[in-house]
């Protein structure tokens, strides 16, 4: 096997995302303080971080920690290669002539939620159950959070009293048959972001129908492992809608003891 080139000075072209806003859930390459006007402002939602005594604002990066909002990996390049793999796998499916039992786009997504370590978001139009039971597997280790728009009755109910069956996966749902001006603002992107470090785009709704259609060449979804890419994703896409659910301009860096997310 021939050796590929590979030049160790890209690694420091890799600037994975360190923290999440408390507020919107943004990817922040860095803790979000500005030395100049002496303000800790996220610059995905602007929400201020209000500094303490604990926490002035330099220390904003400790207390997004504190709160579980730092994104750390035991093995950074490690986990990364863990999920390069995945999406080269899936890019030769459905299955390709040369790899003819390789496997479906549904097996890389659901090891992708296996090998989740900090969190997965999610931006869905609709959810099928096998998708909400995978998804609640994840949460059982790892923070999922999601938007999902024409949401069914059923599905809602299900979601809101059986939270406890999942308390690291968080929904904020649009349901159907809102009204004209609700229906033009119900989210229809598509978007789930592991880690920060991977995303599927395109049609990748939670739907089993969307992604056999995907698996069937009816329809596209898109692995992307660009890291920059994976963090314009979620904080386009994900994060503004997120925020349309919480109006707090201002968050008091305090320690909250029970500290979980
Ligand atoms: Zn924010």
């Amino acid at each position: 096997m021939s050796a590929r080139s590979f030049d160790i000075g890209t690694l420091l072209e890799f600037e994975p995302p360190r923290y999440l806003c408390e507020r919107c859930c943004g990817l922040l390459r860095a803790a979000p303080f500005d030395w100049h006007t002496r303000k800790a402002v996220c610059p995905v939602c602007q929400v201020e971080y209000i500094p303490t005594d604990e926490y002035p604002y330099i220390r904003v990066g400790d207390y997004l920690e504190q709160e579980g909002l730092g994104v750390a990996f035991k093995d950074l390049i490690g986990h990364s290669r863990s999920l390069a793999s995945i999406a080269r796998q899936m890019r030769t499916a459905p299955a390709s002539p040369q790899l003819p039992n390789g496997p479906s786009l549904l097996s890389g997504l659901f090891q992708c939620l296996l090998r989740a370590e900090r969190f997965v978001h999610f931006v869905s139009y609709g959810m099928s159950e096998m998708l909400l039971g995978a998804l609640r597997m994840a949460a059982q280790r790892v923070a999922v959070r999601g938007i999902v728009s024409n949401v069914e009755e059923r599905l809602a109910t299900e979601l809101r009293d059986h939270a406890a069956d999942a308390r690291h996966l968080k929904t904020r749902l649009f349901e159907r048959g809102a009204d004209a001006a609700q229906w033009h603002a119900m989210p229809h992107q598509k978007v789930i972001i592991v880690d920060g470090l991977l995303a599927f785009k395109g049609s990748a709704n939670l739907t089993l129908s969307g992604w056999r259609k995907a698996e069937a060449g009816r329809d596209i979804i898109e692995v992307v492992t660009d890291v920059q890419e994976v963090v314009a994703l979620n904080n386009r896409f994900f994060s503004p809608v997120w925020t349309e659910f919480d109006s707090r301009q201002q968050i008091v860096m305090t320690a909250d003891p029970f500290g979980d997310d």
